[in-house]
């Protein structure tokens, strides 16, 4: 498949307008899903093909599906946001698209091309453009594109076929009753990743070994993990979900890429942002040291997390096996909210878009 023709089969029984509106009102993050659904198949010898848009449906799966077995699954989350003229646009896809193909090649799964994996995205976000918020807000349509093995079989290979599928999910602002600080439990025995292994790689396996670390978080009465390198236990690397922003008085540092950290596209565009609204960002390496003790001497004023869902979470407290730390008083720092604005600003159509990063839709 070079030019990607996607088949429109679209439901004859969508929600009505009332009752998308009423979930519309609150949607929460991931609980409801559009009418459609773009699903395009692999098979090897063969490529991509029998590209459509149906209506969203559930899959009727083999037990020995290899994916419910082996893991072999990728995703993506990208948003799309109502403008301010009634458009809608779709943020920096060509970046999710190329990590896409990043973390399939890491998974020995094949590679969509850009250009289907954006034309996926926009096939669905217009069938089902009513579902995409209002602009006035936050609120959003989160597309999670996402590949699964299909083939049948308990030997363990790469399958020989593969469903790549877009969903989509009408998202509410992260924060309905304003911005909150997280608290950050600081995991020192449990690790995320390793260097050679697939932290790099938007992949399920990366969440299911961060469940237990989240769930020991929940009961030193923090929201977060944030882990550490897996070799020394002492450089900082991401949330399970997350990248990490320490903003110093003539600085702001994120992890460097070291492998074992998800390359956030939302990191990415702070990269850019920040040095636009004339900070210095720099990618570096901070250990748990540096972060307790820059902050007691008072020259690490902020720390953030980064992503997708909630775009930029200040960090309140940090709390670890030897203690525990308020950040910023506990409240939202000063360049943090800056930093949330500007690119929410961008996203959402009322600031200029200087990096071209939104896809408006054709
Ligand atoms: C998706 C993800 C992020 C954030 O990436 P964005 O592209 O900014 O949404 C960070 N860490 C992990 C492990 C992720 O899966």
């Amino acid at each position: 498949m070079t030019t990607t023709t996607i088949e429109l089969k679209p439901s004859a029984h969508p929600l009505s307008d009332a009752e998308r509106e009423a979930i519309l009102a609150n949607p929460g993050f991931g609980r409801h899903f559009t009418d459609h659904m773009v699903t395009i198949k692999w098979t090897e010898g063969r490529g991509w093909h029998d590209a459509e848009l149906v209506p969203y449906a559930p899959l009727s799966l083999d037990p020995a599906n290899m994916t419910l077995h082996y893991a072999q699954e990728i995703f993506e989350g990208l948003k799309a946001y109502r403008q301010p003229d009634g458009s809608v646009a779709v943020f920096r896809p060509e970046a999710n698209a190329e990590r896409f193909q990043r973390s399939a090649a890491r998974l020995a799964m094949p590679e969509l091309p850009v250009e289907t994996f954006i034309a996926a995205c926009d096939a669905l976000v217009q069938q089902d453009k009513a579902w995409v918020p209002a602009h006035g807000g936050e609120a959003s349509l989160y597309l999670r594109p996402f590949m699964i093995a299909t083939e049948v079989g308990l030997g363990v290979k790469p399958a020989n076929e593969y469903l790549f599928i877009v969903i989509a999910s009408p998202a509410g602002a992260y924060f309905p009753g304003g911005v909150k600080p997280v608290s950050i439990w600081l995991s020192e025995d449990r690790v995320r990743a390793v260097p050679g292994g697939i932290g790099a790689a938007k992949t399920g396996g990366n969440y299911a070994a961060s469940l237990l670390a989240q769930a020991e978080a929940a009961a030193h009465g923090c929201d977060q993990v944030a882990y550490l390198d897996a070799l020394e236990h002492k450089w900082v690397e991401e949330l399970g979900g997350m990248n990490l922003y320490f903003v110093y008085e003539d600085r702001i540092v994120t992890p460097e890429l070291t492998g074992s950290l998800l390359a956030g596209i939302t990191r990415d565009s702070l990269l850019k942002l920040a040095k636009d609204l004339g900070h210095q960002p720099q990618e570096g390496r901070v250990s748990i040291d540096d972060w307790r003790r820059d902050t007691e001497n008072g020259t690490l004023k902020e720390v953030f997390a980064c992503g997708t869902a909630a775009v930029i979470t200040p960090v309140g407290r940090v709390k670890c096996a030897s203690g525990e730390w308020t950040q910023s008083g506990g409240e939202p720092g000063e360049v943090t909210m800056r930093l949330r604005e500007s690119l929410l600003a961008i996203q959402t159509g009322t600031a200029p878009d200087p990096h071209a990063w939104m896809h408006p839709l054709g």
